[in-house]
């Protein structure tokens, strides 16, 4: 790697070619400098989310050879010449969503989704251009706002949220609120609004049952083909598991059973698995029940069944559970500082850079929650 602050960077990054490639491969890549309004970052931790992983397969478009990674924390090495509150050295976090706070949808109260610093799905930095060059000679794609599995990535500065180096949180756990945790933990916390005593189904169990745990939830079904989520889930104070495969109902009917035939207050679906979402409609409480679509799948439509709409079933999605970067992630920032999360209960495996196609058989392990790529 050859450095030389706003210049050209040389450094190794985990790029995906195409999609027939059978692996990831770490290449040597060129970063250009930071333009005005853009940061350059020193990735120091990586992690590895589903939607990686759908990325490769063309989701939401088939933008290749493309740089990968989106959740990552690191330290800023140059900044644009109009970056103003953000300067080298700086610890920072990637955001796929910024937040103007004067936009009508951040004046709204309602939503996350910033029509300033919008997520940005095509590849490209905002001005849509790429500041990542394959050694190869090849333009490559980001993957939302930034690219972390890479050594250095250029990020738009109002898709980074400083962490204040006095919050001493562990570098590898703050990987995590980049993406995966935040949207999890801010789905129960935000977007739902978790009443205390409610009861919750979660389908596909992950960082969504910490949220669903200290919103003080006083019954926790969790959903998920992995019987050894079972034992984990448990350490969440999960009060009932479901494994598919191993009942001869439906979802629903289960859920039913279990809640005395009334259905859960709140079903978060976490598993991006279409098919699903009418199940979920189908086990929530009647008029007031709802449902959380937080995973991101392949499949482009949903069918639901119309009388469980009509019967006042809601049915609402998230994204990045529905957390606003600037003045909220801080919030869970300090709830990791002050212990109030166990977001060291999310670490399980780990992998350097060079081993990164490991990562994505560690997913597929049944002990496996999040694998942590150190650069
Ligand atoms: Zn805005
Ligand atoms: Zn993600």
């Amino acid at each position: 790697m050859s450095k030389s602050v706003s210049e050209v960077i040389t450094c190794k990054a985990a790029v995906w070619w195409g999609i027939e490639e059978p692996a990831v491969k770490v290449e040597e890549i060129q970063v250009d400098p930071p333009k005005s309004s853009e940061v350059r970052v020193k990735i120091l931790y990586a992690s590895l989310c589903h939607t990686d992983i759908l990325c490769t397969k063309g989701f939401p478009m088939p933008l290749f050879p493309r740089a990968l990674g989106h959740e990552g924390v690191g330290v800023v090495e140059s900044v644009g010449e109009g970056v103003k509150d953000i300067k080298e050295g700086d610890l920072v976090i990637p955001t796929y969503i910024g937040e103007c706070q004067e936009c009508e949808n951040c004046l709204s109260g309602k939503t996350n989704l910033c029509l300033k610093y919008p997520l940005t799905l095509s590849g490209l930095m905002p001005d849509g251009t790429s500041r990542l060059l394959s050694v190869k000679g090849q333009r490559l794609y980001h993957i939302l706002s930034c690219s972390t599995w890479s050594e250095y990535m250029v990020v738009d500065a109002n898709y980074v949220v400083k962490i204040d180096p006095s919050v001493a949180l562990p570098l590898p756990h703050a990987s995590f609120l980049s993406c995966g945790f935040s949207t999890g933990f801010g789905a129960a916390w935000k977007e739902a609004k978790i009443e205390k005593g409610s009861t919750v189904a979660v389908l596909g169990l992950g960082a969504v049952i910490e949220g669903v745990r200290i919103q003080g939830a006083a019954k926790i079904i969790g959903i998920d083909k992995n019987e050894r989520k079972k034992i984990k889930g448990k350490a969440f104070r999960m009060t009932d598991f479901i494994n598919p495969d191993e009942c001869d109902k439906s979802i629903s009917e289960l859920i039913k059973e279990i809640t005395g035939g009334m259905g859960v207050d709140y079903y978060f679906e976490c598993t991006g698995v279409a098919p699903l979402v009418n199940q979920t409609l189908l086990a929530t409480k009647m008029g007031k029940g709802q449902t959380l679509v937080i995973g991101a799948g392949a499949h482009s439509t949903v069918e639901i069944n119309f009388l469980s709409l009509m019967l006042g079933g809601n049915l609402k999605g998230s994204i990045f559970g529905g957390i606003k970067a600037k003045t909220e992630l801080p919030v869970i920032i300090d709830k990791c500082k002050n212990k109030e999360i166990q977001l060291d209960e999310l670490l399980t495996h780990q992998v350097s850079l060079e081993d990164i196609d490991k990562a994505f058989e560690l997913l597929k392990q049944p002990d496996c929650v999040k694998v942590l790529i150190k650069l």
